[in-house]
């Protein structure tokens, strides 16, 4: 299966699943893929912004490992805050 179709196919499903993490094995595993497809699959995900990769638990194994998921929500603090911390 062309990489381009494994991504989109893993995209969709981490997608699906916001706020769990998959490791290759799993991920492969759910969607019946080689582990080697996915694993390229996963670096390449990891490199957008949608995606995030690190080192934890596995929301289906339960063991750490690089595991990829829908990034988290963050709430960043605009940069401007630090010029006015010490205003006044
Ligand atoms: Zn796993």
């Amino acid at each position: 299966m062309p990489i381009t179709d494994v991504r989109l196919q893993a995209a969709e499903y981490l997608k699906a699943y916001p706020g769990h993490a998959f490791c290759d094995a799993c991920l492969a595993d759910k969607l019946g893929l080689g582990v080697r497809e996915v694993r390229n699959a996963r670096i390449g995900l990891a490199g957008s912004h949608e995606f995030e990769q690190e080192q934890g638990f596995c929301s289906v194994c339960l063991e750490i490992k690089h595991v990829i998921h829908v990034g988290w929500l963050h709430f960043d603090t605009p940069n401007d805050d630090a010029h006015h911390a010490f205003d006044a």
